[in-house]
């Protein structure tokens, strides 16, 4: 990727620029415009550049997350007033969690290889026209997105697992109380 000569300096501060998300300095652009090897790398980080602005990385944002926290929250307590009479976890809550829990987990695995080939695949092929560091940093960009994705997954199963005990403790009293007594 780099050359000899004043190339080498260019391109890295071309890619500097373009992870602060900054314009080149006025020498640099001169260069690239002058230098077909500068200029292609410019080139590829403009492109590269317009598509992470138009597609950001699926990333939860601090008020996103917040948003869920205190719907998660306001579900909770709605399904604590149900029930006043017991403090604490429902009843069914351990075996709805261990069931909620075995269901997740058996796709992980799967879902797992699949990101490591994707991220695999990814910085082989963008290893061939992009600086390494650059690479890396795409790709914790990466990994960053995925791990918020699988955590808001995977914290949210003890929320799910709490909701269902309720409700199938709600269908068996309902199921368990004569019409007329209602
Ligand atoms: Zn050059």
């Amino acid at each position: 990727m780099t050359t000899d000569g004043p190339c080498h300096g260019v391109q890295e501060r071309l890619t500097d620029a373009f992870l602060a998300r900054e314009a080149p300095g006025a020498e640099d652009r001169a260069h690239a415009e002058a230098c077909s090897a500068c200029g292609a790398l410019r080139a590829d980080l403009r492109v590269l550049a317009d598509v992470l602005d138009a597609r950001p990385l699926p990333e939860l944002g601090a008020e996103r997350a917040a948003a869920l926290r205190r719907r998660a929250t306001a579900e909770l307590s709605a399904a604590a007033a149900i029930r006043p009479a017991t403090a604490g976890l429902p009843p069914g809550y351990r075996r709805e969690l261990v069931r909620l829990l075995a269901w997740a987990a058996l796709p992980l695995p799967a879902v797992l290889l699949v990101y490591a080939a994707l991220f695999r695949f990814g910085a082989a092929f963008l290893a061939d026209w992009l600086p390494a560091a650059l690479v890396t940093a795409i790709g914790a960009a990466f990994a960053l997105g995925t791990a918020s994705w699988m955590a808001l997954i995977y914290g949210s199963i003890p929320f799910v697992a709490q909701r269902a005990a309720v409700r199938r403790t709600a269908q068996r009293m309902a199921a368990a109380t004569p019409l007329d007594s209602r």
